[in-house]
Protein backbone atom coordinates (compact mmCIF):
# COMPACT_ATOMS: atom_id res chain seq x y z
CA UNK A 1 0.00 0.00 0.00
CA UNK A 2 1.40 3.59 -1.10
CA UNK A 3 2.32 5.44 2.26
CA UNK A 4 1.08 8.87 2.33
CA UNK A 5 4.73 10.35 3.54
CA UNK A 6 5.33 9.78 0.19
CA UNK A 7 2.94 12.16 -1.10
CA UNK A 8 3.64 16.19 -0.82
CA UNK A 9 0.28 16.97 0.49
CA UNK A 10 1.26 20.58 1.01
CA UNK A 11 2.06 20.99 -2.51
CA UNK A 12 -1.17 18.78 -3.60
CA UNK A 13 -3.29 22.49 -1.60
CA UNK A 14 -1.61 24.24 -4.36
CA UNK A 15 -3.08 22.53 -7.04
CA UNK A 16 -6.84 23.90 -5.64
CA UNK A 17 -6.74 27.91 -6.53
CA UNK A 18 -10.16 28.02 -4.66
CA UNK A 19 -8.81 26.52 -0.89
CA UNK A 20 -7.01 30.23 -0.91
CA UNK A 21 -10.77 32.03 -0.77
CA UNK A 22 -11.41 33.93 2.41
CA UNK A 23 -15.11 33.72 3.71
CA UNK A 24 -16.37 36.50 5.25
CA UNK A 25 -13.15 37.74 6.02
CA UNK A 26 -11.57 34.47 7.38
CA UNK A 27 -9.19 32.30 5.45
CA UNK A 28 -11.80 29.49 4.05
CA UNK A 29 -11.51 25.75 5.95
CA UNK A 30 -13.14 23.40 3.36
CA UNK A 31 -15.05 20.79 5.20
CA UNK A 32 -18.06 20.21 2.82
CA UNK A 33 -16.41 17.73 0.17
CA UNK A 34 -19.21 14.97 0.75
CA UNK A 35 -21.48 17.22 -0.61
CA UNK A 36 -19.28 18.50 -3.49
CA UNK A 37 -15.15 18.13 -3.64
CA UNK A 38 -12.71 21.03 -5.08
CA UNK A 39 -11.07 21.01 -8.43
CA UNK A 40 -7.51 20.98 -8.97
CA UNK A 41 -5.95 23.08 -11.72
CA UNK A 42 -5.43 19.92 -13.63
CA UNK A 43 -9.24 19.48 -14.02
CA UNK A 44 -9.63 23.27 -15.11
CA UNK A 45 -7.07 23.22 -17.59
CA UNK A 46 -8.49 19.69 -19.01
CA UNK A 47 -12.48 21.55 -19.72
CA UNK A 48 -10.25 25.13 -20.97
CA UNK A 49 -8.30 23.03 -23.18
CA UNK A 50 -11.31 20.69 -24.67
CA UNK A 51 -13.47 23.98 -25.34
CA UNK A 52 -9.75 26.24 -27.15
CA UNK A 53 -9.22 22.51 -28.87
CA UNK A 54 -11.35 20.09 -29.22
CA UNK A 55 -14.78 21.35 -29.06
CA UNK A 56 -17.47 19.91 -31.60
CA UNK A 57 -20.42 17.28 -31.33
CA UNK A 58 -19.90 13.53 -30.93
CA UNK A 59 -20.24 10.46 -32.70
CA UNK A 60 -22.18 12.35 -35.43
CA UNK A 61 -20.29 14.80 -37.20
CA UNK A 62 -17.18 13.59 -40.17
CA UNK A 63 -14.98 16.27 -39.54
CA UNK A 64 -11.83 16.62 -37.62
CA UNK A 65 -12.83 18.17 -34.83
CA UNK A 66 -15.92 15.70 -33.96
CA UNK A 67 -13.24 13.00 -34.89
CA UNK A 68 -11.44 14.63 -31.69
CA UNK A 69 -13.74 15.46 -29.52
CA UNK A 70 -15.44 11.76 -29.88
CA UNK A 71 -11.85 10.48 -29.12
CA UNK A 72 -11.62 12.92 -26.01
CA UNK A 73 -15.05 11.67 -24.84
CA UNK A 74 -14.35 8.17 -25.49
CA UNK A 75 -10.57 8.01 -24.14
CA UNK A 76 -12.94 9.28 -20.87
CA UNK A 77 -14.92 6.28 -21.11
CA UNK A 78 -11.88 4.30 -21.15
CA UNK A 79 -9.99 6.18 -17.65
CA UNK A 80 -13.62 5.09 -16.10
CA UNK A 81 -13.23 1.69 -17.02
CA UNK A 82 -9.69 1.29 -15.97
CA UNK A 83 -10.60 3.20 -12.60
CA UNK A 84 -12.67 0.87 -11.74
CA UNK A 85 -11.49 -2.31 -13.05
CA UNK A 86 -14.26 -2.78 -15.44
CA UNK A 87 -13.58 -5.81 -18.12
CA UNK A 88 -14.98 -3.80 -20.88
CA UNK A 89 -15.26 -0.05 -21.72
CA UNK A 90 -19.12 -0.75 -23.03
CA UNK A 91 -20.12 -1.65 -19.59
CA UNK A 92 -19.31 2.10 -18.48
CA UNK A 93 -22.41 4.89 -19.48
CA UNK A 94 -22.16 8.22 -18.54
CA UNK A 95 -25.04 10.12 -16.50
CA UNK A 96 -25.21 13.12 -14.92
CA UNK A 97 -24.25 11.59 -11.56
CA UNK A 98 -25.03 8.94 -8.91
CA UNK A 99 -28.91 10.10 -8.64
CA UNK A 100 -29.21 9.77 -12.39
CA UNK A 101 -27.36 6.03 -12.77
CA UNK A 102 -29.56 4.71 -10.17
CA UNK A 103 -32.66 6.23 -11.75
CA UNK A 104 -31.30 4.54 -15.15
CA UNK A 105 -31.21 1.00 -13.27
CA UNK A 106 -34.98 1.64 -11.37
CA UNK A 107 -36.06 2.74 -15.21
CA UNK A 108 -34.69 -0.27 -17.46
CA UNK A 109 -33.42 -3.14 -15.34
CA UNK A 110 -36.26 -2.18 -12.67
CA UNK A 111 -39.13 -1.74 -15.16
CA UNK A 112 -38.66 -4.84 -17.29
CA UNK A 113 -37.71 -7.30 -14.49
CA UNK A 114 -39.92 -6.59 -11.71
CA UNK A 115 -43.24 -8.08 -10.98
CA UNK A 116 -45.41 -7.59 -7.82
CA UNK A 117 -44.62 -9.44 -4.41
CA UNK A 118 -40.51 -9.20 -5.96
CA UNK A 119 -38.57 -7.60 -3.14
CA UNK A 120 -36.08 -4.45 -3.14
CA UNK A 121 -33.70 -4.71 -0.58
CA UNK A 122 -31.84 -1.87 0.53
CA UNK A 123 -30.14 -0.35 4.04
CA UNK A 124 -31.55 2.14 6.87
CA UNK A 125 -28.56 4.04 5.72
CA UNK A 126 -29.58 4.98 2.36
CA UNK A 127 -29.16 8.39 0.41
CA UNK A 128 -32.42 9.60 -0.87
CA UNK A 129 -30.91 9.04 -4.51
CA UNK A 130 -30.89 5.25 -3.15
CA UNK A 131 -34.26 4.75 -2.18
CA UNK A 132 -36.42 7.07 -3.87
CA UNK A 133 -36.27 5.51 -7.17
CA UNK A 134 -36.61 2.25 -5.36
CA UNK A 135 -39.72 3.58 -3.76
CA UNK A 136 -41.29 5.08 -7.23
CA UNK A 137 -40.41 1.51 -9.10
CA UNK A 138 -42.14 -0.30 -6.01
CA UNK A 139 -45.44 2.16 -6.62
CA UNK A 140 -45.12 1.33 -10.36
CA UNK A 141 -44.45 -2.43 -10.44
CA UNK A 142 -45.83 -3.83 -7.08
CA UNK A 143 -42.69 -4.91 -5.80
CA UNK A 144 -42.00 -4.24 -2.05
CA UNK A 145 -38.66 -2.90 -0.02
CA UNK A 146 -37.29 -4.31 2.65
CA UNK A 147 -34.62 -2.77 4.54
CA UNK A 148 -31.20 -4.23 6.52
CA UNK A 149 -31.20 -2.13 10.10
CA UNK A 150 -28.48 0.40 10.95
CA UNK A 151 -27.22 -0.71 14.70
CA UNK A 152 -26.72 1.91 17.50
CA UNK A 153 -23.17 1.61 16.42
CA UNK A 154 -23.70 3.29 12.77
CA UNK A 155 -22.90 -0.46 11.59
CA UNK A 156 -25.10 -3.01 9.35
CA UNK A 157 -27.04 -5.60 11.08
CA UNK A 158 -25.23 -8.06 9.22
CA UNK A 159 -26.52 -10.81 11.48
CA UNK A 160 -30.18 -9.98 9.78
CA UNK A 161 -29.20 -10.61 6.51
CA UNK A 162 -29.58 -14.15 6.16
CA UNK A 163 -33.21 -13.95 6.91
CA UNK A 164 -33.52 -10.63 4.52
CA UNK A 165 -32.13 -12.06 1.46
CA UNK A 166 -34.79 -14.63 0.73
CA UNK A 167 -35.31 -15.86 -2.56
CA UNK A 168 -37.81 -12.78 -3.22
CA UNK A 169 -35.78 -10.73 -3.31
CA UNK A 170 -34.04 -9.20 -6.59
CA UNK A 171 -32.58 -6.68 -5.88
CA UNK A 172 -29.73 -5.61 -2.70
CA UNK A 173 -28.87 -1.75 -3.14
CA UNK A 174 -26.55 -0.36 -1.03
CA UNK A 175 -24.25 2.55 -0.31
CA UNK A 176 -20.15 1.89 -0.02
CA UNK A 177 -19.75 4.62 2.75
CA UNK A 178 -22.53 6.26 4.52
CA UNK A 179 -22.25 10.10 3.96
CA UNK A 180 -24.28 10.79 7.23
CA UNK A 181 -21.98 8.12 9.40
CA UNK A 182 -19.19 7.43 7.08
CA UNK A 183 -19.42 3.83 7.75
CA UNK A 184 -17.33 1.80 5.04
CA UNK A 185 -19.85 -1.34 4.47
CA UNK A 186 -18.34 -4.68 3.24
CA UNK A 187 -19.25 -4.41 0.20
CA UNK A 188 -17.91 -7.65 -1.25
CA UNK A 189 -19.59 -9.23 1.14
CA UNK A 190 -23.14 -7.59 0.65
CA UNK A 191 -22.74 -8.25 -3.21
CA UNK A 192 -21.78 -12.00 -2.72
CA UNK A 193 -24.45 -12.48 -0.43
CA UNK A 194 -27.09 -11.23 -3.11
CA UNK A 195 -25.53 -13.42 -5.53
CA UNK A 196 -26.30 -16.39 -3.37
CA UNK A 197 -29.93 -15.77 -3.57
CA UNK A 198 -30.00 -14.60 -7.30
CA UNK A 199 -30.57 -11.16 -6.59
CA UNK A 200 -28.42 -8.42 -8.50
CA UNK A 201 -26.35 -6.35 -6.51
CA UNK A 202 -26.09 -2.57 -6.87
CA UNK A 203 -23.68 -0.58 -5.19
CA UNK A 204 -23.72 3.21 -4.19
CA UNK A 205 -20.06 4.48 -4.71
CA UNK A 206 -21.20 8.29 -4.17
CA UNK A 207 -18.96 8.67 -1.18
CA UNK A 208 -16.26 6.12 -2.36
CA UNK A 209 -15.68 5.76 -5.57
CA UNK A 210 -12.87 9.18 -4.97
CA UNK A 211 -11.79 8.42 -2.06
CA UNK A 212 -10.11 4.57 -1.87
CA UNK A 213 -9.50 2.00 -4.53
CA UNK A 214 -12.80 0.47 -5.71
CA UNK A 215 -12.79 -2.58 -8.07
CA UNK A 216 -15.73 -3.44 -9.70
CA UNK A 217 -14.14 -7.00 -10.42
CA UNK A 218 -13.17 -8.16 -7.10
CA UNK A 219 -16.43 -6.41 -5.29
CA UNK A 220 -18.43 -8.61 -7.44
CA UNK A 221 -21.04 -5.96 -8.03
CA UNK A 222 -23.59 -6.11 -10.86
CA UNK A 223 -24.04 -1.94 -10.67
CA UNK A 224 -22.12 0.77 -9.57
CA UNK A 225 -22.92 4.53 -9.63
CA UNK A 226 -20.49 7.27 -8.78
CA UNK A 227 -20.68 11.06 -9.10
CA UNK A 228 -17.83 13.21 -10.85
CA UNK A 229 -18.35 16.13 -8.86
CA UNK A 230 -17.17 14.69 -5.89
CA UNK A 231 -14.17 13.31 -7.18
CA UNK A 232 -12.51 16.65 -8.11
CA UNK A 233 -14.53 16.45 -11.91
CA UNK A 234 -17.11 18.51 -12.99
CA UNK A 235 -21.22 18.71 -11.70
CA UNK A 236 -23.18 17.27 -13.80
CA UNK A 237 -21.12 14.02 -15.02
CA UNK A 238 -20.91 10.35 -13.87
CA UNK A 239 -21.16 7.21 -14.25
CA UNK A 240 -22.96 4.18 -14.34
CA UNK A 241 -20.61 0.55 -14.31
CA UNK A 242 -23.45 -2.23 -15.55
CA UNK A 243 -22.61 -5.96 -16.11
CA UNK A 244 -22.25 -6.14 -20.08
CA UNK A 245 -24.55 -8.87 -19.87
CA UNK A 246 -27.27 -7.01 -17.53
CA UNK A 247 -27.46 -4.01 -19.89
CA UNK A 248 -27.66 -6.08 -23.14
CA UNK A 249 -31.19 -7.02 -21.39
CA UNK A 250 -31.87 -3.86 -20.52
CA UNK A 251 -34.25 -1.54 -22.64
CA UNK A 252 -33.48 2.61 -23.16
CA UNK A 253 -34.72 5.02 -20.93
CA UNK A 254 -34.50 8.12 -22.49
CA UNK A 255 -35.32 8.43 -26.33
CA UNK A 256 -33.37 10.50 -28.43
CA UNK A 257 -30.57 10.93 -31.00
CA UNK A 258 -27.74 9.30 -30.62
CA UNK A 259 -29.07 6.45 -28.94
CA UNK A 260 -30.46 4.73 -32.42
CA UNK A 261 -29.60 2.30 -35.12
CA UNK A 262 -32.49 3.08 -37.68
CA UNK A 263 -35.54 5.00 -36.63
CA UNK A 264 -39.15 4.49 -38.82
CA UNK A 265 -42.42 6.67 -38.28
CA UNK A 266 -43.57 3.77 -35.96
CA UNK A 267 -40.43 1.86 -34.05
CA UNK A 268 -36.59 2.23 -33.88
CA UNK A 269 -34.00 0.27 -33.39
CA UNK A 270 -31.26 1.25 -30.74
CA UNK A 271 -27.67 0.88 -30.44
CA UNK A 272 -25.82 -1.45 -27.77
CA UNK A 273 -24.60 -0.19 -24.60
CA UNK A 274 -23.91 2.01 -23.44
CA UNK A 275 -25.36 4.13 -26.75
CA UNK A 276 -28.63 3.09 -26.09
CA UNK A 277 -28.41 4.75 -22.78
CA UNK A 278 -27.05 7.97 -23.63
CA UNK A 279 -29.63 9.58 -25.96
CA UNK A 280 -28.94 13.19 -26.91
CA UNK A 281 -25.65 15.35 -26.59
CA UNK A 282 -23.97 14.11 -23.98
CA UNK A 283 -21.73 16.10 -21.25
CA UNK A 284 -18.24 16.26 -23.18
CA UNK A 285 -16.99 18.60 -21.15
CA UNK A 286 -17.97 16.88 -17.99
CA UNK A 287 -16.48 13.68 -19.61
CA UNK A 288 -13.20 15.23 -20.32
CA UNK A 289 -13.03 16.99 -16.96
CA UNK A 290 -13.60 13.25 -15.16
CA UNK A 291 -11.18 11.65 -17.26
CA UNK A 292 -8.57 14.10 -16.03
CA UNK A 293 -9.57 14.14 -12.64
CA UNK A 294 -9.18 10.33 -12.55
CA UNK A 295 -5.68 11.13 -13.99
CA UNK A 296 -4.98 13.35 -11.47
CA UNK A 297 -6.72 11.14 -8.33
CA UNK A 298 -4.79 8.24 -9.94
CA UNK A 299 -1.21 9.94 -9.92
CA UNK A 300 -1.88 10.53 -5.87
CA UNK A 301 -2.51 6.62 -5.39
CA UNK A 302 -6.43 5.85 -4.27
CA UNK A 303 -4.77 3.66 -0.86
CA UNK A 304 -2.90 7.41 -0.33
CA UNK A 305 -5.56 8.95 -0.16
CA UNK A 306 -7.36 6.70 1.74
CA UNK A 307 -4.99 7.08 4.32
CA UNK A 308 -4.71 10.49 4.52
CA UNK A 309 -8.95 10.85 4.91
CA UNK A 310 -9.08 8.32 7.48
CA UNK A 311 -6.27 9.95 9.32
CA UNK A 312 -8.37 13.05 9.47
CA UNK A 313 -11.32 11.43 10.12
CA UNK A 314 -10.23 9.68 13.14
CA UNK A 315 -8.48 12.66 14.53
CA UNK A 316 -11.71 14.65 14.51
CA UNK A 317 -13.68 11.80 15.64
CA UNK A 318 -11.46 11.41 19.07
CA UNK A 319 -10.98 15.71 19.14
CA UNK A 320 -14.93 15.59 18.67
CA UNK A 321 -15.78 12.51 21.74
CA UNK A 322 -13.63 15.35 23.86
CA UNK A 323 -16.01 18.28 23.55
CA UNK A 324 -18.39 18.80 26.29
CA UNK A 325 -22.11 17.94 25.16
CA UNK A 326 -20.88 16.46 21.51
CA UNK A 327 -21.85 13.11 20.40
CA UNK A 328 -19.97 11.23 17.61
CA UNK A 329 -22.35 9.24 14.97
CA UNK A 330 -21.13 6.33 13.25
CA UNK A 331 -18.12 3.36 14.11
CA UNK A 332 -14.87 4.19 14.94
CA UNK A 333 -13.48 3.14 11.61
CA UNK A 334 -14.46 5.58 8.98
CA UNK A 335 -14.07 7.14 5.42
CA UNK A 336 -13.08 11.05 5.52
CA UNK A 337 -16.78 12.39 6.81
CA UNK A 338 -17.70 12.91 10.49
CA UNK A 339 -21.22 13.29 11.48
CA UNK A 340 -21.80 14.61 15.12
CA UNK A 341 -24.46 16.48 17.36
CA UNK A 342 -24.27 19.09 19.75
CA UNK A 343 -26.38 19.33 22.98
CA UNK A 344 -26.78 22.70 22.94
CA UNK A 345 -27.24 23.71 19.51
CA UNK A 346 -29.46 22.68 16.44
CA UNK A 347 -27.07 21.81 13.59
CA UNK A 348 -28.73 24.55 11.55
CA UNK A 349 -27.27 26.88 13.96
CA UNK A 350 -24.01 25.42 14.61
CA UNK A 351 -23.12 25.25 10.95
CA UNK A 352 -24.04 29.13 10.40
CA UNK A 353 -21.99 30.17 13.66
CA UNK A 354 -19.18 27.65 12.11
CA UNK A 355 -19.69 29.75 8.71
CA UNK A 356 -18.45 33.36 10.35
CA UNK A 357 -15.49 32.03 10.96
CA UNK A 358 -14.90 30.92 7.30
CA UNK A 359 -15.53 27.18 8.78
CA UNK A 360 -17.71 25.06 6.01
CA UNK A 361 -19.75 22.49 7.64
CA UNK A 362 -23.26 20.79 6.44
CA UNK A 363 -25.98 20.71 8.70
CA UNK A 364 -29.09 19.13 8.37
CA UNK A 365 -30.61 15.14 7.16
CA UNK A 366 -28.01 15.08 4.56
CA UNK A 367 -30.31 13.32 2.69
CA UNK A 368 -31.03 10.38 4.69
CA UNK A 369 -34.31 11.53 6.52
CA UNK A 370 -35.44 8.15 7.62
CA UNK A 371 -32.01 7.54 9.23
CA UNK A 372 -32.08 10.73 10.88
CA UNK A 373 -35.87 9.49 12.08
CA UNK A 374 -34.61 6.41 13.27
CA UNK A 375 -31.99 8.18 15.09
CA UNK A 376 -33.82 10.18 16.84
CA UNK A 377 -32.01 13.45 15.41
CA UNK A 378 -33.85 16.63 13.76
CA UNK A 379 -30.10 16.30 12.07
CA UNK A 380 -26.28 16.00 12.25
CA UNK A 381 -23.54 18.41 11.90
CA UNK A 382 -21.06 16.94 9.56
CA UNK A 383 -17.59 17.61 8.58
CA UNK A 384 -15.73 15.58 5.49
CA UNK A 385 -12.33 15.42 4.72
CA UNK A 386 -10.73 15.26 1.39
CA UNK A 387 -6.94 14.81 0.73
CA UNK A 388 -6.33 18.64 0.52
CA UNK A 389 -6.97 19.33 4.09
CA UNK A 390 -4.92 19.22 6.86
CA UNK A 391 -4.51 18.52 10.60
CA UNK A 392 -3.96 22.21 11.28
CA UNK A 393 -7.53 22.93 10.11
CA UNK A 394 -9.28 20.74 11.94
CA UNK A 395 -7.44 22.20 15.14
CA UNK A 396 -9.13 25.28 13.90
CA UNK A 397 -12.46 23.32 13.85
CA UNK A 398 -12.16 22.24 17.16
CA UNK A 399 -11.28 26.14 18.39
CA UNK A 400 -14.61 27.15 16.93
CA UNK A 401 -16.55 24.42 17.94
CA UNK A 402 -15.07 24.82 21.80
CA UNK A 403 -16.39 28.55 21.35
CA UNK A 404 -19.72 27.53 19.86
CA UNK A 405 -20.22 25.17 23.24
CA UNK A 406 -19.83 27.92 24.94
CA UNK A 407 -21.58 30.38 23.04
CA UNK A 408 -24.74 28.27 22.75
CA UNK A 409 -24.38 27.31 27.02
N1 LIG B 1 -25.47 8.63 -2.57
C1 LIG B 1 -24.70 9.13 -1.59
C2 LIG B 1 -24.18 8.21 -0.53
C3 LIG B 1 -24.39 10.49 -1.58
O1 LIG B 1 -23.65 11.00 -0.61
C4 LIG B 1 -24.89 11.32 -2.62
C5 LIG B 1 -24.58 12.81 -2.65
N2 LIG B 1 -24.70 13.45 -1.44
C6 LIG B 1 -25.66 10.74 -3.62
C7 LIG B 1 -25.93 9.40 -3.56
C8 LIG B 1 -26.23 11.55 -4.74
O2 LIG B 1 -25.23 12.02 -5.55
P1 LIG B 1 -25.56 13.08 -6.71
O3 LIG B 1 -26.33 14.19 -6.05
O4 LIG B 1 -24.22 13.52 -7.17
O5 LIG B 1 -26.34 12.38 -7.75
Amino acid sequence: MQQTNEVNWQAIREDFPILREQIHGKPLIYFDSAATSQKPCAVLGALQHYYEHDNANVHRGLHGLSTRATEAYEAARAKVAKYLNAPNVDEITFTRGTTESINLVANTWGVKFLREGDVILLTEMEHHSNLVPWQLLAERTGARLRFVPVQEDGTLALGALDSLLTPEVKLFAFTHISNSLGTINPVADLCSAARAVGAVSLVDAAQSAGHLPVDVQAMGCDFLALSGHKMCAPTGIGALYGRAELLEAMPPWHGGGEMILSVQFERSTFKKAPGKFEAGTPNIAGAVGLGAAIDYLENIGRAAIFEHDTKLATYAHRRLEELPGVRVLGPQERGGLVGFVMEAAHPHDLTTYADQYGLALRGGHHCTQPLMRKLGLPGTTRASFYFYNTMEEIDRMMEILENAVRFFA
